[in-house]
């Protein structure tokens, strides 16, 4: 026999959560000269980025953009709202609750976290207690992710709703989209959200560098009865800016605006709800494969329940070394990357090799995901690593719908 051929010449695919695909055409929107940021046409696209973000994230409030990652979002969206001192709730899933948690901690309010594991949504009635506990409304708002990236977890936001609604709880609904914005179903302002924060590099198919933060009035009174905003972070002039280096807080991220506005033209040219539909049923092949995986061997989904399942990725159970190996296998045979399990195990435990996790947000088409799966599959193979028969056939029902 003879040696065998690179298989690694041609398009990677970056399978991670976040920096997602980015599209040609965003890439290439960015390849021109810094414009003037004192006056014209980048004042005119900054602006024209505004009512486009909003319709994405199904509100008519207020947008405030910052040059920041998620974790300034989420930094952002507190310092307009939580004082020190002040007590938040955070039923936590995975480990992006935790995280944003300790955001709050930072800035030295006081959060009351539930914690519900990596392996199941949140408990409402718990959530419900624990609110019914705080009689004299001292909890100024319920930080909500979303979808948790590292345990694929999809939380119930208007169910959410409904237990503040209910107990006619004041606090402000705070939810994080990073994960889930322009890739599952989320309506700002008919589930009731307060405020809702995301970033540039997920669902919006955009360079990491931007985050979003959405507010509506309720919250917008609880901001403005702050002792203090830091400058930077206040996103009053962002939202309502007097003049255009407000918008940012100082010079404009240019090329991530040339980038953000290509990619706001093609979510428009789909349309959001056609997007949700992509993703919806992208995920399910990937679920019907890892399915017919799992039907024999130690793959499993880390979510079982599938109406709890992000449509934006979706976390594995390999067993180690099995995960990493996998991981592996499929970056230096095929240029296919694929995530790894955040937050399952501790890094230096044997135990962390045993996860992975598949990107399926923003720019994926079916052919992608069907090349994915046909990738891990071949890495099962190569590695010897046992598991179920039928998973591209399961995987290819699901595309072709039948
Ligand atoms: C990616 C992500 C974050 C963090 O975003 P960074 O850009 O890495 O700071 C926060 N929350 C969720 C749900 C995410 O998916």
């Amino acid at each position: 026999m003879t040696s065998k051929p690179s298989l690694r010449q041609g398009r990677p695919y970056m399978a991670i959560p976040g920096p997602s695909v980015m599209p040609d055409r965003v890439l290439q929107a960015m390849h021109r000269p810094a414009p003037n940021i004192y006056a014209g046409a980048i004042v005119d696209l900054a602006a024209s980025l505004v009512p486009d973000l909003k319709s994405v994230a199904r509100t008519k409030h207020s947008a405030a953009i910052y040059i920041s990652n998620g974790h300034g979002a989420w930094e952002a969206a507190v310092s307009n709202v939580v004082a020190p001192g002040d007590k938040v709730l955070v039923p936590a899933t995975g480990r992006f609750g935790l995280g944003w948690s300790d955001m709050v901690v930072g800035i030295g309010g006081a959060p009351q976290v539930l914690d519900f594991g990596k392996r199941t949504p949140w408990d409402l009635d718990q959530v419900g207690d624990a609110l019914k506990a705080d009689t004299a409304h001292e909890i100024k708002a319920v930080l909500a992710v979303h979808v948790d990236t590292s345990s694929s977890i999809r939380n119930d936001v208007p169910g959410l709703r409904k237990v503040l609604d209910d107990l006619g709880h004041p606090a402000l609904l705070m939810v994080d989209c990073i994960a889930s914005l322009g890739c599952d179903r989320f309506e700002m302002d008919d589930w009731g959200a307060d405020v809702m924060v995301t970033g540039s590099q997920k669902g919006l198919m955009t360079p990491p560098g931007l985050g979003f933060v959405f507010f509506n009035d309720k919250a917008e009174a609880v901001r403005k009865a702050m002792p203090r905003v830091s400058r930077y972070w206040d996103w009053s002039p962002r939202a309502d800016p007097e003049f255009f280096y407000e918008y940012f807080g100082g010079t404009a991220p240019t090329h991530h605006l040339y980038a953000l506005r290509e990619a706001l033209d093609m979510i428009n040219e789909e349309g959001i709800e056609n997007i949700w539909a992509r993703h919806a049923t992208l995920a399910r092949a990937v679920w019907a494969a890892a399915e017919a995986w799992g039907s024999d061997g130690p793959m499993e989904m880390n979510m079982s329940d599938p109406a709890f399942r992000s449509h934006a990725v979706t976390a594995l159970r390999l067993g180690a070394p099995h995960g990493t190996a996998l991981r592996d296998w499929v970056d230096q045979t095929l240029n296919l990357t694929l995530g790894i399990g955040l937050g399952m195990a501790a890094p230096g435990d044997p135990a962390w090799h045993g996860f992975f996790r598949i990107g399926h947000m923003g720019h994926v088409n079916g052919h992608m995901i069907l090349g994915l799966l046909g990738g891990i599959d071949a890495g099962l193979k190569a590695l010897d690593i046992p598991h179920g028969d039928g998973a591209l056939e399961a995987a290819s029902r699901v595309i072709a719908g039948v």
